[in-house]
């Protein structure tokens, strides 16, 4: 068994993963594959109006929330959310704690004003700058609400009356929260809820009114709420996935047991950490993220040993991100608590022999 540490994509249920594999050949024993019927057939709208309702019942969103599967992944929403929001002139305030919300912003600032109103690049993004003032005068507050690369994560929001969007993309799924209180809510799939190739887009709709700018149609939200999600073809099998993931989360007890394995994983991984003096994290210990952790070897060729070591023992992904670096061990729904027993112990093992 390999165990998959991957950032995304990353790991899926073995059970998703064989109900895919069974709907490409004979979708449901209607003698067609999911990729071969149309996606306004009554085999595939089905697939869509589950999905869409899942999301909402997981969450526990209000009737005025809309579920949208679209395309471009969580990237073309960075676009995407301001051409909806954003007139020439507004502005809108986005938290810069990550490569993520800084890509974001700098897409916003296609549109309207970009408001960089915290950032934790001062010590490398390795916290999440909570210390802020958001003007009225913002359309949103943009955050990330776990940061993938970096290894933080938000355990609180910020106290604001300015509506709050958030990218979701790696912890989508993982734990309960009032989740009525954001205006916007987007993640690529390819994380913690399917295959690449989807992205969900949830909206309060009185978000979206009163915009001036023409919007292209594939573009606009009114236009692919309107349509049910169905304007022009989904990418059909990875919305099934997607659903195959939904209902594989209701079924092992929903959002609080999905936190309430993250919390044990993640607790063994950063607690394993802090007893080697091998292993150091930088992240500040309230801001540890409970999908990645990020840490080191301060010897360079002892951590690349500890990574070929990882390799050995049929550890995947464990490779930190390009510009970070160092070991970067991604703990989503999917991963079972086995996997992070298997690293933790080859830690200790590793730092037996090396310390
Ligand atoms: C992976 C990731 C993205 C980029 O997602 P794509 O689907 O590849 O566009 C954006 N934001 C966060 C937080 C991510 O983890």
């Amino acid at each position: 068994m390999k165990h998959n540490f991957n950032s995304g994509p990353s790991v899926l249920p073995k059970e998703v993963l064989d109900q895919a594999a069974q709907a490409l050949l004979d979708f449901n024993g209607i003698g067609l594959s999911i990729a071969e019927v149309g996606h306004r057939s009554p085999w595939f709208v089905p697939v869509m109006e589950e999905a869409r309702a899942l999301v909402k019942e997981l969450m526990q969103l209000r009737d005025d929330y809309e579920v949208l599967f679209l395309q471009g992944g969580a990237t073309a929403q960075f676009m995407q959310i301001p051409m909806n929001l954003l007139d020439n002139g507004q502005s809108a305030a986005y938290c810069d704690d990550g490569v993520w919300g800084s890509k974001a912003a700098k897409e916003a600032s296609l549109f309207g004003t970009a408001n960089v109103v915290a950032s934790s690049k001062d010590k490398n993004y390795t916290y999440i700058n909570k210390q802020f003032n958001i003007g009225t005068e913002n359309k949103y507050l943009h955050l990330t609400s776990n940061n993938t690369v970096e290894g933080t994560q938000w355990f609180s929001l910020p106290d604001t009356t300015v509506p709050i969007v958030a990218d979701m993309s790696s912890d989508i799924f993982s734990r309960e929260m009032d989740f009525n209180k954001f205006s916007l809510i987007y993640a690529g799939a390819q994380k913690n809820m399917g295959a690449a190739g989807v992205t969900v887009v949830i909206v309060k709709k009185d978000f979206l009114q009163n915009i001036q700018r023409p919007i292209p149609s594939i573009m606009d939200y009114r236009k692919h709420i309107e349509a049910g999600s169905l304007m022009n073809t989904p990418p059909v099998i990875a919305v099934y996935i997607a659903l195959l993931t939904l209902r594989w989360i209701k079924k092992e007890g929903g959002l609080k047991e999905m936190e309430r394995r993250s919390i044990q994983k993640s607790t063994l991984l950063y607690n394993t950490i802090d007893s080697l003096p091998i292993f150091s994290t930088y992240v500040a210990k309230e801001d540890r993220s409970r999908m990645n952790a990020v840490y080191f070897i301060n010897d360079e060729a002892l951590q690349n040993k500890f990574l070929e070591t990882c390799k050995a023992n049929d550890m995947v992904g464990v490779k930190g991100y390009r510009t970070v670096g160092g070991i970067r061990v991604s703990m989503y729904n999917a991963l079972a608590l086995e996997s992070v027993e298997a690293i933790c112990s080859l830690m200790k093992d590793f730092a037996n022999k090396n310390g």
